[in-house]
């Protein structure tokens, strides 16, 4: 078997056990998270942060906004009438994580050939950031569902160094304290 065929089959199993956008999300900031995430331990409900953007979540673009389920592990924001998928924020503090969950709708949504551009949004800021899944990114992303995967594998919470933001994160006392 080639390597691209392999490397082909490894993604395959990969969407097998899809992960959800927050699962995504979480790779980015932080593996740890990722694992205990993944395995049930849940402790978000009790983060300020969490809680302030369901508020924003709830209050803005009402008139647009119907969450739609695209598959079994994967709610989306709501699409514009012209088709756009949108995601919205409350800040802009991590921006990768917000597009490359983003990024990961679109590739889940061109899977089931629809392809679509997405666009985050940050109301109390005013901004909006446009999202495309090109060929480069698709491939990183590819490569990264790779990894969430084998991260959810392991038997136990992958070690990492202290993040400055890790006093803000819900399983600070699971990991530090
Ligand atoms: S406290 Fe820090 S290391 Fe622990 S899960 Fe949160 S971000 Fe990761």
């Amino acid at each position: 078997m080639c390597p691209m065929e392999e490397h082909e089959e490894e993604i395959a199993a990969t969407l097998e056990h899809e992960p959800t956008g927050v699962e995504v999300a979480y790779f980015v900031i932080c593996p740890r998270k990722l694992w205990f995430f993944s395995h049930q331990i849940q402790m978000e409900q009790e983060s300020d942060a969490v809680l302030a953007g369901k508020v924003i979540h709830e209050q803005t673009y009402n008139r647009m906004k119907k969450e739609r389920l695209i598959d079994e592990h994967i709610r989306v924001d709501f699409f514009d009438p012209s088709g756009i998928l949108h995601e919205v924020k409350k800040s802009r503090s991590i921006e990768e994580a917000h597009e490359l969950q983003l990024l990961y709708y679109l590739y889940v949504l061109k899977q089931k050939g629809i392809s679509t551009k997405g666009e985050i949004n940050y109301p109390t800021l005013r901004r909006t950031v446009t999202v495309e899944l090109t060929p480069e990114k698709e491939e990183k992303l590819q490569k990264i569902l790779v990894e969430i995967s084998k991260i959810k594998k392991l038997s136990s919470p992958p070690f990492v160094e202290q993040f400055p933001y890790c006093r803000r994160c819900a399983y600070y006392e699971l990991c530090w304290v």
